[in-house]
């Protein structure tokens, strides 16, 4: 094993680092469990996807965070699992990043680009993670968030799921107002019904989720818990806010929003222990995208906010952990995306991918154990087919703003601070011929609506100052 590998298993900030043999050794025993315990039969793990919706890369405590941040539970993943450096998603709005985790691929492959393209609905030729482990006899449910479809055809009890609890659209709901709406889509369904339902909706997500597991304790199941928190509006319980003084209103109910999803993970992550089931549950937290502006959200060291091919619109926290497999409390410091969950969950579980279409995402699982090397992407691309895109080539990071150019060096700038773009035009020239060439093969949009609003033009006028007002 090279020392680059070695220094990729470091433990967390705090906690000591492995020495090289130490490394090894932890790899070795990893290894053999792997071997052990197989991917078939009752030994097949748990898979849970939990995805945050517009959360900062630094809102995280086992991120490097400002001091207000707390979320001891988001934080236990980690500890039992590997937190990710350098976790991307494939877009910088919502939508377009579910598409390409629920199916593994680019969701340019199938002309999905933007949050808008959600209301013609992720095609119907696609295969999704839950497909795929439903054909495995895994129990699915899908709890949150869908954003892929808002018509019968697109929900989530047609695309794999056997529960839902949650709504379809569109980017954001409002937390207490859980009674049916006028449109269907942003009404709360239980399976394929509207109901009617009160209490905070991340605490309902919580609820359905730790349920979910007791009912299906006794079988492999699939659960993707996708918080719309801490989506805009900003909206808490006034005696949570209450905890927290930064000093900046809008601040203190995102981490009271914050707060409430953490618990929730908590209160999943208790279920999941109590039940026996915590060590082979394959657990992946995400979120869909970087923190917004809209939610007093902190990047961190990372440029801009969603919405933005910079870091800071498309590197997110990002966690894993299957005790049963994966050494504890890891740091893995290269570039991964989320279209390898799929891939990686295939494999574990031991299911084929289909051969018929070219899947994105590789399986994590030989990389995270020390039996591959990386680089695990090569490329990597970004495009929401309005004038911003970005190509990752190693170190280097070419950005295309509506035309502006510019090269960063991402391994000395994380920052995106200084412009190489002058200095090294034969790179430029090679990562725009890449993304040219990426480009080319993909499908023109599903949606093809120029100058479509987007989910928060949607989402935000009616709620936000409203509610804001309200809670003053
Ligand atoms: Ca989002």
């Amino acid at each position: 094993m090279s020392t680059t590998l070695v220094n990729r298993f470091r433990h967390l900030s705090g906690a000591r680092i492995f020495s090289r043999r130490e490394a090894l050794r932890a790899l070795a025993g990893v290894s053999g469990v792997a071997t052990a315990r197989g991917a078939s039969g009752s030994d097949r793990p748990n898979i849970v996807v939990i995805v945050s919706d517009d959360h900062g890369y630094a809102d995280v405590s086992c991120y490097d965070h400002p001091k207000e941040i707390s979320t001891p539970n988001i934080d236990r993943i980690a500890r039992s699992g590997v937190r990710f450096t350098q976790g991307y998603v494939s877009a910088y709005v919502c939508a377009p990043t579910r598409a390409a985790l629920m199916t593994g691929r680019y969701q340019q492959r199938f002309g999905f680009y933007t949050a808008s393209d959600s209301r013609a609905g992720m095609p119907l030729t696609e295969i999704t993670i839950a497909d795929i482990l439903r054909k495995q006899g895994y129990a699915t449910g899908a709890f949150g968030k869908w954003h892929l479809g808002l018509e019968m055809p697109y929900h989530p009890l047609k695309r794999g799921f056997d529960e839902f609890y949650g709504f379809l659209g569109h980017g954001g709901h409002d937390y207490f107002d859980l009674k049916p709406q006028s449109e269907d889509y942003r009404s709360i369904w239980r399976n394929d019904k509207v109901i009617e339902d009160t209490g905070y909706l991340t605490d309902n997500l919580g609820r359905e989720a730790v349920n979910f597991v007791r009912k299906h304790r006794t079988r492999p199941f699939f659960l993707y818990l996708a918080f719309n928190a801490v989506h805009f509006p900003l909206q808490a319980p006034e005696e949570t806010i209450r905890k927290f003084d930064t000093g900046k209103r809008n601040r203190d109910i995102y981490l009271a929003m914050l707060y409430h999803e953490d618990r929730a993970v908590g209160q999943l992550l208790d279920e999941l222990e109590k039940s026996g089931l915590a060590r082979n549950t394959l657990l992946f937290f995400l979120s869909d995208n970087g923190g917004a502006r809209n939610n007093a959200s902190n990047n961190g060291v990372l440029r801009d906010y969603k919405h933005s091919v910079y870091e800071g619109g498309i590197r997110v926290p990002f966690l894993v952990s299957w005790p049963a497999r994966l050494a504890p409390n890891t740091v893995f410091r290269e570039p991964i995306i989320c279209m390898d969950i799929l891939p990686t969950v295939a494999a574990a579980v031991g299911a084929q991918l289909p051969s018929d279409r070219t899947y994105d995402g590789k399986d994590l699982l030989p990389y995270l154990t020390g039996k591959a090397s990386p680089p695990i992407h090569d490329w990597l691309f970004w495009d929401g087919d309005e004038g911003r895109r970005a190509v990752r080539h190693g170190r280097w990071k070419l950005v295309d703003n509506n035309g502006k150019i510019e090269l960063f060096d991402l391994e000395a700038d994380v920052g995106e601070k200084n412009d190489l773009s002058a200095k090294h035009p034969d790179i430029v020239q090679r990562l725009r011929a890449g993304l040219e060439d990426w480009r080319k093969k993909n499908a023109p949009r599903i949606r093809p609506k120029p100058g479509a609003p987007d989910e928060d033009e949607l989402d935000r006028p009616r709620q936000s100052k409203k509610e804001l007002r309200k809670k003053k």
